[in-house]
C-alpha cells in the first residue's frame, strides 16, 4: 500500500509518502496556510505525488495529524471539522491521527535548558512556571496562547517580566 502522512504545523506542513512494498519514502515541506490550512495540505499532497510520480488513485491511506489540532483537542477548543474528498480518489481510507507525531515529553533536559536560556519556560506537569529571567515561581498565566499556539503567555510577579511557557502536548 502507498501511505501518505500529513502533519500541519504552525509554520510548515510536512507530507510524507511511504511505499510499503519497496520501503521508499518521500517527504516535502510546504508553508502552512493559516487562513485555510487545507490549501497548504493540498499543495503538499500535490507536490508529494509529483515527487514520487504517483497519482491520487494510487494512495491507499492518508493519515492526517496536526499538533495544532492536538492543542485544540487537549484544550477542548475548536470546531468539529471534516475533510472529505472524492475527486480522483478511489477507496481511500482517511484517518485523523491524534497520536502526536511529536510530544513535549521528548524534549531533553538539554532542550529544557536551551528553552530557559532563550527566555521560554519549558513544559512540565507543574501548574506553576519558573520565571526564566529570575527563577522565581511567583508567576501567573496571563493567556493560554502566546506568540504561537504551542505556548502560553506568563508573567513573573517578582521581576514583572513577561515570558512564554511551552505547553505540554
Ligand atoms: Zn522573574
Amino acid at each position: 500500500m502507498i501511505r501518505i502522512g500529513i502533519d500541519v504545523g504552525g509554520t510548515f506542513t510536512d507530507v510524507v509518502l511511504l511505499n510499503e512494498e519497496s520501503g521508499q519514502i518521500w517527504s516535502v515541506k510546504v508553508p502552512t496556510t493559516p487562513a485555510n490550512r487545507v490549501v497548504g495540505a493540498m499543495e503538499g499532497f500535490k507536490r508529494i505525488l509529483e515527487l514520487s510520480a504517483r497519482r491520487a488513485q494510487d494512495i491507499g491511506f492518508i493519515g492526517h495529524g496536526t499538533t495544532m489540532a492536538t492543542n485544540m483537542v487537549v484544550e477542548h477548543k475548536g470546531a468539529r471539522t471534516a475533510l472529505v474528498t472524492t475527486a480522483g480518489f478511489r477507496d481511500v481510507h482517511i484517518e485523523r491521527v491524534l497520536f502526536p507525531p511529536w510530544t513535549t515529553d521528548w524534549i531533553t533536559e538539554r532542550g529544557h535548558e536551551r528553552l530557559k536560556a532563550y527566555g521560554i519556560a519549558p513544559p512540565g506537569p507543574s501548574t506553576t512556571a519558573e520565571c526564566p529571567q529570575c527563577g522565581s515561581t511567583e508567576t501567573e498565566e496571563v493567556s493560554r496562547f502566546g506568540a504561537t499556539p504551542c505556548k502560553a503567555q506568563w508573567r513573573c510577579k517578582s521581576c514583572a517580566e513577561p515570558f512564554e511557557r511551552f505547553k505540554c502536548h
